[in-house]
């Protein structure tokens, strides 16, 4: 595969993604470094590194981006260069220039330059619109920019146009409102971006890689459409670019920017066969394609050239070589949870829910252990799977003991929704590895101290989960208060009208299942927040589907009592109130296994508490600490 006159091994790309791994000042660390290595070591064919800056403090978005705007930055670039290479993989870097994206913060107190006045809604900076000095200048620290990406030994470079960046807010009707010959018709609104790719072009000379990433369409009302990008697309190959890297979605609506597991698989790629269909350069489809088989189909259906998974690459790095040698089922699959990306709103470092290794890629796989344990791991929810697997591939005998009938905890229950189905396919991923090695598995066995008695073990591991807590109100009616394990497991309510009680994760996600099914749901919370423990892209999901659900939500409402009518409550003047429901929910969540721990304590084995049984929180705890004891014993 070629783009220009760069050969590539193959036709797999790893696209620009954040992860908070540079510094401060927007240089490139050992961590960053190792980061990428460990995916051209997989077997990527192209890298794309996280967005580099190409006028720091000004042009800067959130989040500790890269930084290209000065000869100083070269000697990182230079190194991270020749160490991704090294293992077989081309490295460019992705140019851009935030314009109405940022916010004062993020550009040290320089007011934003856009196109036009236009903010990032709602409430963002309202940016000073550009004039034509300052858009020459802003061309010519890109062109700069790629220059230095050159002399640094990069391969290519490419120019973030795509997710409401400044190229494409130049591009597209909804941010650019210029009257001048920077805006208005397509032409207009086409030229910053032509010249800009010429003046790249200029500076780095002819067969140096330039792909030019686009969202085909903003998804949103007023904004860039398919048809219109298709004839940018020509015009823009015209200029000089030698493949485009199709995507959709600005800011307003980023769902469809990292679309997650409520999401279609694929449901970028027909704007890459749009694109594709005008342009005889090659085209980079993206967006939620989920393994290689996906990715082998839309290359054989000629939707596109290429294939780019910036997730699935986070959650196995190895995922290109395992594809190659024909162990498609050993690739640990990406759940589209988006904790990766949610962590990067907060400007947390970036980690995975499945891969504990993110930001700790020197520390893959313990070595054998010297000395060999037995070790009984007490839950086959996610975290028990993990330390067990970890324990059984360093060499330590394992027992893995679950009281149902089969391995997996709530990830089943978890994964029953439509919407949570990519859940189902961790469940399967361990299932598999765990069938590979010689773990016991015994389900249907509950573990006590007569269980216990007559079998030696060095460490047990508990990894029983949480508890469900217990509802802290009257209950004066005849009905049961169901709770969501019971609801997801087919547990049916009464009635069409279902009060559901506790808005956090569970809460909110049941309730969309069940309005799902055509039940008329209220959701009431005692807070003021609805999912604070959700991240600020799976709050957006979930209040999105409530909303088009039409699911009822009641906040800073607090239920004292379950009567035969429904849900008595007060609200914060402490006013009471009924809310009729035929069915109640309870969704308070989860509290810490504490019985289990404590019959396990006293003498004997050395016992280690993971996971939600020690306190309740995600998979991704749960999988970490998992294989951070794995890893230990
Ligand atoms: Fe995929 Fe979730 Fe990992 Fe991100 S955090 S790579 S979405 S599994």
């Amino acid at each position: 595969m070629a783009i220009g006159k760069l050969r590539i091994r193959n036709r797999l790309v790893m696209p620009a993604i954040g992860t908070m791994f540079g510094t401060e000042y927007g240089g490139i660390t050992q961590r960053y470094i190792d980061f990428l290595v460990e995916r051209a070591r997989g077997g990527v064919g192209l890298i794309v590194t996280g967005n580099s800056c190409v006028d720091w403090p000004r042009g800067k978005v959130g989040g500790n981006p890269l930084r290209l705007d000065d000869d100083k930055f070269l000697a990182g670039f230079n190194e991270l260069a020749e160490a991704v290479k090294l293992h077989g993989a081309r490295l460019m870097t992705q140019l851009q220039f935030s314009g109405r994206l940022t916010n004062l913060v993020a550009t040290e107190g320089i007011q934003p330059v856009a196109p036009s006045e236009t903010p990032l809604s709602p409430g963002g900076e309202r940016p000073r619109a550009l004039t034509i000095q300052d858009i020459r200048e802003i061309i010519e620290k890109f062109a700069r920019a790629a220059l230095l990406a050159r002399k640094a030994g990069l391969d290519g470079i490419e120019v973030h146009g795509a997710h409401g960046y400044l190229p494409g807010q130049f591009l597209s009707p909804f941010t650019n409102r210029r009257e001048d010959a920077y805006g208005g018709n397509g032409e207009g609104r086409a030229r910053f971006c032509i010249e800009l790719v010429g003046a790249i072009r200029s500076a780095v000379g002819s067969g140096f890689p330039i792909i030019y990433r686009m969202s085909a369409d903003e998804r949103m009302e007023g904004g860039l459409q398919l048809d219109e990008s298709q004839w940018f697309a020509s015009r823009l190959e015209e200029a000089g670019v030698d493949a485009f890297h199709v995507t959709a979605g600005i800011y307003e609506t980023r769902n469809w920017m990292f679309p997650d597991m409520g999401m279609e698989k694929g449901c970028n790629v027909p704007l890459a066969e749009g694109i594709k269909k005008v342009v005889s350069v090659p085209v980079i489809a993206v967006g939620k394609i989920t393994g290689p088989h996906m990715a082998e189909e839309i290359l054989e259906q000629g939707q596109a050239d290429l294939v780019a998974m910036a997730r699935p690459l986070i959650a196995d790095p190895d995922l290109p070589n395992k594809a190659k040698e024909g162990r498609v089922n050993e690739i640990r699959p990406c759940i589209y949870c988006n904790e990766c990306i949610g962590r990067l709103y907060r400007n947390w470092r970036v980690r995975c829910t499945v891969n504990p290794y993110v930001g700790d890629e020197g520390k893959r796989e313990a070595p054998f252990s010297a000395k060999k344990r037995r070790i009984l791991v007490i839950g086959g929810g996610p975290g028990g799977m993990e330390v067990a697997r970890v324990a059984a591939a360093r060499g330590h005998k394992v027992t893995l003991c679950e009281k149902k009938d089969r391995l997996g905890g709530l990830l089943h229950l978890a994964g029953k929704p439509s919407f949570k189905a990519d859940l189902r396919s961790l469940v399967d991923y361990y299932l598999r590895q765990i069938s590979r090695t010689n773990i016991t598995v015994k389900t249907k066995t509950r573990v006590t101290r007569g269980w216990l008695k007559n079998r030696r073990f060095d460490t047990i591991v508990v990894a029983t989960g949480g508890i469900p807590l217990i509802p802290k109100f009257d209950n004066r009616s005849e009905k049961e208060i169901l709770s969501v394990e019971k609801v997801l497991m087919g547990s049916s309510c009464t009635g069409k009208r279902v009060g559901v009680i506790g808005a956090g994760r569970v809460g909110c996600e049941v309730a969309e299942f069940l309005a799902e099914q055509g039940r008329k749901v209220i959701l009431v919370e005692m807070l003021e927040e609805v999912a604070p423990d959700l991240h600020i892209l799976g709050r957006e999901r979930v209040l999105r589907q409530l909303e088009k659900l039409s699911v009822q939500v009641l906040t800073g409402v607090k239920v004292v009592e379950v009567n035969p009518k429904g849900l008595s409550v007060t609200d914060k003047r402490s006013q009471m109130g009924l809310i009729e429901v035929d069915s109640v929910v309870f969704a308070g969540g989860y509290g810490a296994d504490e019985k289990t721990v404590q019959m396990l304590k006293g003498g004997g084995p050395e016992v280690f508490t993971i996971g939600d049984c020690k306190e309740p929180r995600s998979i991704l705890d749960a999988i970490t600490e998992g294989n951070r004891i794995g890893s230990l014993l």
